[in-house]
């Protein structure tokens, strides 16, 4: 198959692995910023096939990970409001709020639908005139654009029964907030190919000059991903720090400007609070004031929110690097799919749920 069997190519990949051993000389800590990559990585054994001395940690970059608990929290309000079609993609419905998640809201009679695309959202709002249809948009720059297009065309539809639940984030800050860590551990950074795709890598340039840190765009595949760890190990042995497109067939240097206009025709940069980690300063979007009847912050009311979280969970420290899932005391045993204390644990790009699933407990 074009463009999937060549990325997974066994030979490849070996040859690819060796260059890496002869490569490195001294230890490293790399961060892949996406949850995405993380899975890719355990569920392929690319952790277990690098040199001792690459430690691989995880970022960020789990949309459903970093959704603030208050916000959960909102959405299980809203949706148990009376007239309300509270739509989102299925991996939020189990994400712990403070006492329930979305599918318990469900079993209680909230009518609560998956839906794979925010377009599908604003079919059901045209279709039920007589309902609120909510959408819960979370997500990083990748979905951003899709999520303004929905309100756009609910804006050209004149819907009056639709509005989106935002909770968008953006990469840089994050990664601002990383290397300014005084307990920063990261050397070097595999960016999110799909977030490149959309923002380019431009932004990501005065990063890599400020903190001296090497960042290599990358893509989803075996071969991509040890191809942009090879590169940013190249780069950490040169002592060299410049931004390196790994994901070439995909990313290009200024994105996707139609993207990009969407995205911010609808949205405007904020402050937000990422779940576990706090207040990353200009890091998230939020509907502007002409959109403000598409806002289901602005249009339902909703108060006395309590929010709790859990005391054992550890996901903040593990989305910054600081620690692995299998250093969380409760890994495995409090904490698994079924019972899970935190969003890592169960989004299809949670850090603990790949460690879990792939039997890694280091
Ligand atoms: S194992 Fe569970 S409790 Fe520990 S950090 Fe992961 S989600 Fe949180």
């Amino acid at each position: 198959m074009k463009f999937i069997d060549e990325y997974r190519d066994p030979e490849v990949a070996a040859t690819i692995i060796a260059e890496i051993h002869k490569t490195v000389t001294r230890p490293w800590v790399i961060m892949e910023i996406c949850g995405g990559q993380t899975h890719a990585i355990v569920r392929n054994g690319i952790d277990q096939v690098l040199p001792k001395e690459i430690e691989l940690v995880h970022g960020p970059g789990c949309p459903v990970c970093v959704t603030p608990l208050e916000l959960i929290d909102k959405a299980i309000a809203i949706a148990r409001m009376p007239d309300i079609i509270f739509t989102s993609f299925g991996d939020m419905l189990r994400v712990p709020g403070s006492e329930k998640d979305l599918f318990i809201a469900k079993s209680e009679g909230a009518d609560v639908r998956i839906v794979y695309s925010p377009l599908e959202a604003v079919k059901i709002a045209r279709e039920n005139p007589e309902k609120q249809v909510v959408f819960f948009a979370v997500g990083f720059e990748t979905t951003a654009p899709g999520n303004a297009m929905a309100v756009l065309q609910a804006d050209r539809e004149h819907l009056d029964n639709f509005s989106i639940l935002a909770s968008h984030v953006l990469v840089p800050p994050a990664i601002n907030a990383i290397l300014s860590s005084p307990e920063n551990r990261v050397q070097g950074f595999l960016a999110a190919g799909h977030v490149c795709a959309v923002m380019g890598w431009e932004e990501y340039e005065p990063l890599a000059q400020k903190y001296k840190v090497p960042m290599v765009p990358t893509g989803f595949e075996p071969i991509d991903i040890l191809e942009g760890i090879l590169m940013v190990t190249k780069m950490l042995e040169a002592g060299t720090y410049e931004v390196q497109n790994q994901y070439k067939r995909i990313v290009h240097r200024q994105g996707n400007p139609a993207a990009q206009k969407a995205m911010f025709t609808v949205f405007e940069i904020i402050d937000r609070t990422w779940r576990g980690i706090g207040e990353i300063p200009a890091s998230g979007l939020q509907v502007k004031d002409n959109f403000a009847t598409f806002d289901a912050e602005k249009k339902f009311e909703v108060s006395g929110i309590n929010t709790k979280e859990s005391e054992k969970c550890l996901s903040g420290r593990i989305l910054q690097g600081l620690i692995k899932p299998g250093q969380c005391p409760v890994f495995g045993n409090d904490c698994t799919p079924e019972h899970p204390l935190g969003a890592t644990m169960v989004s299809s790009e949670g850090a603990c749920a790949a460690y879990y699933s792939y039997q890694r407990t280091r």
